[in-house]
């Protein structure tokens, strides 16, 4: 799933592409990307682009007049630009066999593809700022939070840091991939519990959050060389631990662990992050497994009913993270 970094870098490219723009109309090729009735797409036709900006996973496109199309690519979705041709009369056509949707401007437009049988990315339209910041709030931004508010998020509710750090209401932006490289560039485990960390650890780990997402989105930029970004992927040939079973770790050369969940797996390093211990034994296995974040849909459902880490918690923790 595209993180922070990938994101931060789709949304300079658009921005440099979209803004001042306006929308000439939306073709969607899935019946099922758009999640919301109001306010009709049709409603945003011949409207500016003012802006583009990340909110958490999502990308926001915000129009004249104060709308905003929030698209969220979920694991498989990516984006691609085709500059209109001089004297095409066709529009740009869409991927047949994995095409979801064109945004058509007079000089090009934007495709979104999905590959896999699970069509999973998501947009929604809103009239306003308030109405998406009600249905998608999100948590601290792991880039610009002062020391005592990414302390206050992690503390906020006691789970694995596996789970605290992915968890969109606490954290806006990191999910599976650059946890696993900011817990390995921290040096702490993936179970351990936010209730238990010292004040030093919490620092060590705001300065992995900080160090790991600014080197990723500078690495990504260059790679993208101001181009469209077309390599968007989860697995990096870089990454010190994600998607590196098996290989050795770059710090000590012993072999990358991993704990397989339903979809994905967590990727780390014994020697430097769990003192030699293997997660693969029962106990530890099964609380990351307990702990593991729900699924986005799960996590979105239960972000109608926390609206806002400052809202009281309730034993949510404990009921809704059963396995399933
Ligand atoms: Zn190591």
């Amino acid at each position: 799933m595209p993180e922070l970094p990938d994101i931060t870098v789709y949304v300079e490219r658009l921005e440099d592409i979209l803004r001042g723009r306006d929308l000439v109309r939306i073709r969607l090729a899935s019946p099922f990307l758009l999640r919301s009735v109001q306010p009709s797409l049709e409603s945003f036709y011949g409207r500016k682009v003012t802006q583009v900006l990340r909110r958490g996973k999502r990308i926001v496109f915000v129009f004249a007049g104060g709308g905003r199309l929030a698209l969220h690519l979920m694991v498989a979705g990516r984006l691609h630009w085709k500059a209109s041709v001089a004297g095409a009369t066709a529009p740009v056509t869409i991927p047949k066999s994995n095409g979801l949707m064109a945004m058509d401007f007079a000089h090009g437009s934007l495709l979104l593809t999905e590959s896999g049988t699970k069509k999973r990315a998501a947009l929604l339209a809103f009239a306003d700022d308030a109405s998406l910041q009600e249905k998608f709030p999100v948590g601290v931004e792991p880039l610009e939070a002062t020391p005592a508010a990414f302390a206050m998020a992690l503390r906020s509710e006691n789970h694995t840091l596996k789970r605290s750090l992915t968890d969109p209401r606490l954290f806006s932006g990191i999910g599976n991939s650059y946890s696993d490289e900011i817990l390995h560039r921290a040096r702490l485990s993936p179970v351990t519990l936010t209730a238990k960390l010292t004040d030093a650890e919490i620092e060590t780990l705001r300065a992995a959050v900080i160090g790991v997402l600014t080197e990723w989105t500078g690495m990504l930029r260059a790679e993208s060389q101001g181009k469209f970004p077309e390599k968007v992927t989860a697995f990096r040939a870089g990454m010190a631990v994600h998607g590196k079973y098996g290989k050795p770790c770059p710090v000590c050369g012993s072999p990358v662990q991993r704990i397989k969940h339903a979809e994905n797996e967590t990727n780390y390093c014994p020697t430097c992050q769990t003192g030699g211990k293997l997660l693969a034994d029962r106990a530890l296995s099964a609380l990351l497994r307990k702990d593991w974040p729900r699924t986005l849909e799960d996590m979105e459902k239960l972000l109608a009913k926390h609206k806002a880490l400052t809202a009281p918690h309730g034993d949510h923790g404990a009921t809704a993270s059963k396995p399933k």
